[in-house]
């Protein structure tokens, strides 16, 4: 087999007339709150009139919202949030741990998560049916979320299908993916990660007895780069065990033979903003900070974490920073609203953002102030805006998916 070509510009749909979309969509950004896209996961407008941006009121009335609700509304903020919203999160985390922590919490009928929808949709499924589960702005989704559509996937596995692979493949798909897409997983023998159990999900998944009986493969989704990190850094499976699954292309780009002889077959996705990192700004801060220890999330390239001193989830960046010694430097490659945290935090320690440029998560960031208090404030009339909600069949194997991760 050729060996996988894992350049950056690989990993970027092509636009004709030459430009790369390192988006790895064609879409539009729409306006905060504003706009409809009909074939993202994310949602439609915000009904009803969001305060303005320059209410110099909204600390208070957020404060005053959430105080009137009480014990009745649970708001959990991802670590990718602003400043200004996570201050009102009665829990932080990452996805997971906060669709845990919703789930945990039964006696809130409302749950307002700070965080994209793709989260929202995992709150939903693992909370109790009486539980609602809100989106600030339900245009907050995940680029990478959208780089697998169901009708995608669906056209991928019938590639599969065709190649004589698919009885012997296992999907295996990241937190990080819509609803439909966890659904189809547990609905084909597969399950779902987390970027701190993806060795231990790859490593079940070719341990699975195949319905074809033959050497299983894994079909991972949507993050090429945490499927070919954790494969190839962890498992010890060769990059030219690796295929790219382009769902833009014919057959995935991919021949007949390519998809027979591949252990690994990575769906062509990627984070917009972990993408961003580059061996370059691994080789800068070295030069620039004397003693500087890189640490960067999986989502990175194949390249970057190859370079990194340490590699791991959101939750493996924060415990790290918080036990290592006073005087360590730190360059991070990760979310900047999080490392500008962390950087406040630990004044006793040197911490670098690896990029030189801002890198927030522009969806992330569609979640403000002014959507937390219309959130919230509707809640205290007893109007729910926003409501995500997954239907029971998607649910139910998406469940399915998901306690198979749970008990790994
Ligand atoms: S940081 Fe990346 S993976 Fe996370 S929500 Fe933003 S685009 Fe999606």
């Amino acid at each position: 087999m050729s060996s996988v070509d894992v350049s950056e510009d690989a990993y970027a749909p092509h636009i004709p007339g030459g430009s790369v979309d390192r988006s790895g969509t064609a879409r539009a950004l729409l306006l905060l709150g504003r706009g409809s896209d009909p074939d993202s996961e994310r949602g439609v407008d915000c009904p009803g009139e969001l305060p303005a941006i320059s209410d110099p009121g909204l600390v208070e009335r957020a404060r005053a919202a959430k105080a009137a609700l009480g014990e009745k509304v649970f708001v959990l903020g991802h670590h990718y949030q602003r400043d200004e919203v996570i201050q009102f999160a009665d829990v932080t985390g990452d996805s997971f741990k906060l669709a845990r922590e919703a789930a945990a919490r039964p006696q809130a009928p409302y749950i307002v998560f700070c965080g994209v929808h793709f989260m929202a949709e995992s709150a939903d499924i693992l909370t109790a049916s009486s539980q609602r589960v809100l989106l600030p702005d339900l245009a907050a989704g995940c680029s990478m979320a959208d780089m697998a559509r169901d009708v995608q996937v669906h056209h991928a596995w019938d590639a599969l299908t065709a190649a004589g692979v698919a009885a012997d493949t296992v999907p295996v798909t990241y937190m990080n993916s819509s609803a439909a897409i966890k659904g189809f997983t547990g609905e084909h023998g597969g399950l779902v990660c987390t970027s701190s159990n993806a060795e231990r999900a790859l490593r079940w998944a070719f341990a699975q007895r195949t319905e074809g009986g033959g050497q299983p493969k894994v079909l991972f989704l949507p993050d090429q780069h945490l499927g070919r990190n954790t494969a190839v850094r962890q498992l010890g499976i060769g990059l030219d065990e690796c295929v790219v699954y382009n769902p833009l292309e014919p057959n995935g780009g991919l021949s007949v033979e390519q998809l027979q002889a591949a252990r690994m077959i990575l769906w062509r996705g990627h984070c917009s903003v972990h993408g961003r990192f580059t061996t370059a700004q691994v080789a800068a801060v070295r030069e620039r900070v004397a003693g500087v220890r890189v640490l960067v999330h999986p989502e990175c390239t194949y390249e970057v974490v190859s370079q990194a001193d340490l590699v791991g989830s959101t939750e493996f960046i924060i415990d790290t920073i918080e036990s290592a010694p006073a005087g360590s430097s730190w360059a991070i490659g990760t979310e900047l609203n999080l490392v500008r945290r962390l950087a406040q935090a630990h004044p006793d320690k040197q911490i670098t953002f690896l990029e030189s440029t801002v890198c927030y998560c522009a969806t992330m960031n569609r979640i403000d102030l002014p959507h937390l208090v219309h959130t919230l404030e509707g809640l205290v009339r007893g109007e729910v805006y926003n409501q995500i909600t997954v239907e029971e069949t998607v649910a139910a194997n998406a469940r399915t998916a998901l306690d198979r991760m749970l008990a790994l």
